[in-house]
């Protein structure tokens, strides 16, 4: 296996001297204030090395990124009741795209798109208020990284309440067919919220890795969730973590990953590593340029992919 220090250190070197670095996403305004120079990199391995590479330690508003931990929650909370609001399928569709809602009752295809992601806080704030909820994931993502400090970044949660037409336009069509049952403005807030969480690639990769190990918190040794349902959650990334580009994504890094719109992506090599990415310039689909292009470099040098029959 190449040596990871200096093939996080070439694949910095290289996303730092590209021309073609994607479109900033300018739908949300205050994710248009981020330059679109960044780029940074960590892999964290399954003993517990760490590898970083340029912007690694700059925290980012991690987006859709979120909706990985949101299901993890849910399911803590919920088990496989989650998948009778919630599908199991591709999309096919931008994000946030509303079509496939009327077209199937108003259940969502999978947790990873908007209209999944908000049935899922929505699961979540059950029985509780918004606060408590965002509370719920905020605590499930610093106890995750071992870091108290993430947070919540207030402008970016403001600015996307602000403009979020679509997602209220979405919740309130699941909300009509009961796909959602609590009041839309508090399951929104969740969502905006969660989405609006700020981490560096670093805390992104130490908060992913116990999807590398099985489910197992590696500071205790104790299942944060079951092998199987870890199995599960790998599974929907590698087939809905990228929107519409999922299949594109899987052809050419092969590997489990959830983007979101502010730049990062977490991957996950099972059994050898959780990986972030961050760039802020975006594919038309709304994924990481450089971070997929570093994720592919990273996968061809490591060999690392769940259709490696040799790693
Ligand atoms: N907060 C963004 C939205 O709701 C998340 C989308 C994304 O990261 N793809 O549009």
């Amino acid at each position: 296996m190449a040596d990871l220090a200096m093939l996080v250190a070439n694949i910095a070197a290289r996303a730092a001297t590209a021309t073609d670095r994607g479109r900033v996403a300018d739908y949300i305004p205050e994710l248009a204030k981020v330059s679109a120079g960044h780029f940074g990199i960590a892999v964290v391995t399954a003993a517990g090395e760490e590898f970083a590479a340029g912007d690694a330690d700059m925290r980012f508003s991690i987006q859709s990124v979120s909706k990985v931990f949101a299901l993890v929650e849910a399911s803590c909370r919920h088990g496989d009741a989650v998948w009778t609001m919630v599908g199991r399928e591709p999309s096919g569709s931008a994000f946030n795209s509303i079509i496939q809602l009327e077209l199937e009752g108003g259940r969502p295809r999978n947790p990873f798109i908007n209209a999944g992601a908000i049935a899922v806080c929505d699961l979540i704030a059950q029985g509780k208020d918004s606060a408590e909820a965002i509370a719920a994931i905020m605590a499930r993502i610093r106890d995750l990284a071992g870091d108290d400090s993430i947070d919540i970044d207030p402008a970016v949660a403001w600015s996307e309440s602000v403009t979020g037409f679509r997602n209220a336009a979405l919740a309130n069509y699941m909300r009509s067919f009961g796909v959602i049952a609590g009041p839309v403005d508090a399951t929104l807030s969740v969502y905006f919220q969660q989405c609006a969480i700020a981490m560096s690639c670093r805390q992104l990769a130490r908060a992913g890795r116990f999807l590398a190990l099985g489910g197992v918190a590696p500071d205790t040794g104790l299942p944060v969730i079951s092998a199987e349902r870890t199995r599960r959650i790998n599974a929907l990334m590698l087939t809905c973590g990228h929107y519409d580009a999922s299949g594109d994504f899987a052809f050419r890094v092969g590997l489990p990953a959830k983007s979101g719109v502010g730049g990062g992506i977490l991957a996950i090599a099972p059994g050898r590593a959780s990986i972030a990415v961050w760039s802020p310039g975006l594919s038309p689909q709304g994924n990481s340029l450089l971070g997929t292009r570093a994720l592919e470099q990273l996968a061809q040098a490591t060999g690392w992919s769940v259709f490696n029959p040799d790693v």
